[in-house]
């Protein structure tokens, strides 16, 4: 059988999204490795060097949407000093479950804390968070404009916006081989490894529909965020999108 995301009307869509990140949520870190052959500890040591978290006293927060299983807020936390707190948001309580046990073993449980939530409508207050970041997340909510007003509101005047997306493979040859691995390669693993081929189509097909890097920037002004850019990584696999609330 075949979800036909596509085809889902926008209320739906979030019902799958999260069907997906329960059945996978135990196997996600290993899945992650797998699929992309370890280059998403790549794509994500890049966001937390331009997030540049203070390595001093400084208190500095961020917020972590569709944090997940927390890669980005723990490797934030290690490159940061003891100012440093970091929130994890994610929808699925089964994601950060696991996030939870893996703060635990790393002992950073007092330096990360985890929040069940929607990076529609936060539960936040305005203006207090020092960053915002959200990686390989975006993609997946229903409705990206909500999302990036909430990050803008919720975010302190002088702070900074920071999404991981995958994006559009645009170098010729790569692009193809790209294209065989997605549909070849990834629903298979997909069900070898989590017992779920359908879930990691789902994934292929929200890769293709998300906005590309100019359009995707737009929205982010859209937002209210100024000197919006963005960054290509590994050949437009992954692109790197920031912006500042002044
Ligand atoms: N950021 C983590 C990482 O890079 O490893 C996890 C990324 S994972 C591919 C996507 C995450 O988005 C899932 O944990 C999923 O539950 C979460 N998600 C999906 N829709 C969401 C929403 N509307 N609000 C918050 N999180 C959401």
């Amino acid at each position: 059988t075949h979800f036909g995301f596509r085809d889902v009307p926008l209320g739906e869509k979030q019902t799958l999204v999260n069907d997906v990140f329960h059945s996978v949520a135990s196997r996600y870190d290993l899945m992650n490795d797998l699929m992309s052959a370890g280059l998403h500890r790549v794509w994500k040591d890049i966001m937390i060097t331009a997030l540049d978290p203070p390595k001093g006293d400084r208190p500095f927060a961020l917020l972590d949407v569709a944090g997940g299983t927390g890669d980005i807020a723990f490797r934030a936390a290690k490159t940061a000093g003891p100012g440093f707190h970091a929130t994890v948001c994610d929808i699925n309580g089964d994601m950060l479950a696991v996030g939870r046990e893996r703060a635990a073993k790393q002992h950073l449980g007092d330096r990360v804390s985890f929040v069940e939530g929607n990076a529609e409508t936060l539960g936040f207050a305005d203006r207090a968070f020092d960053a915002y970041t959200i990686a390989f997340g975006i993609r997946n909510v229903p409705q990206i404009d909500l999302a990036l007003r909430e990050a803008y509101r919720v975010l302190k005047p002088g702070s900074r916006f920071l999404c991981l997306e995958f994006s559009t493979v645009d170098v010729p040859g790569l692009d193809r081989l790209y294209d065989l691995f997605s549909f070849k390669v990834i629903p298979p693993l997909g069900r070898a490894v989590t017992g779920d081929a359908e879930s990691y189509q789902y994934l292929v097909e929200s890769i293709r529909k998300f906005p590309r890097p100019p359009a995707f920037a737009e929205m982010i002004g859209t937002a209210g965020f100024k000197r919006v850019k963005w960054q290509s990584l590994s050949g437009g696999i992954v692109a790197l999108h920031s912006g500042w609330r002044l």
